[in-house]
């Protein structure tokens, strides 16, 4: 026998994998953030279309996003232009992490959400299940 893994092992694998929110994620396809690098700079050149896409302003995404990269950055029309090189797995990684704090509801999983100032506070609100809950400042 090899050491490769077991037809069984994988399918466990993979089913572990499968989170919770996978199927409301089924109808809501992030479009993937598309990658050019240019020596020490990384260009998302969909990025507008990303954050159109999750219907969530330009700037908290691209806040969220320089943060996580611990980098900055600047856009320019629909491309926005980080400092460092990214792969586009750990683009994607954050903007998954982005739609996971801020676009899924915590309650019912849909991307049915906006965003409102209350106070000092940012509320997530689901237009699909009613449910509010507080999100963190980027
Ligand atoms: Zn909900």
């Amino acid at each position: 026998m090899s050491d490769l893994p077991s037809y069984e092992e994988l399918l466990k694998k993979g089913l572990k994998k499968v989170p919770k929110e996978a199927e409301a994620k089924e109808r809501f396809e992030i479009p993937k953030a598309q990658i050019l690098r240019a020596g020490q700079k990384t260009i998302i050149t969909n990025f507008t279309e990303i954050a159109s896409h999750l219907r969530r302003e330009q700037n908290h995404v691209l806040k969220f996003l320089l943060k996580e990269l611990a980098t900055s950055g600047e856009l320019s029309g629909p491309r926005l232009t980080v400092i460092g090189s990214f792969s586009e797995d750990a683009v994607n990684s954050k903007i998954d992490k982005y739609a996971k704090a801020y676009v899924f509801c915590t309650e019912c999983k849909k991307p049915d959400t906006k965003l409102v100032k209350e106070g000092e506070y940012m509320i997530m609100k689901c237009e699909a299940c009613g449910a509010r809950h507080p999100v963190p400042k980027v």
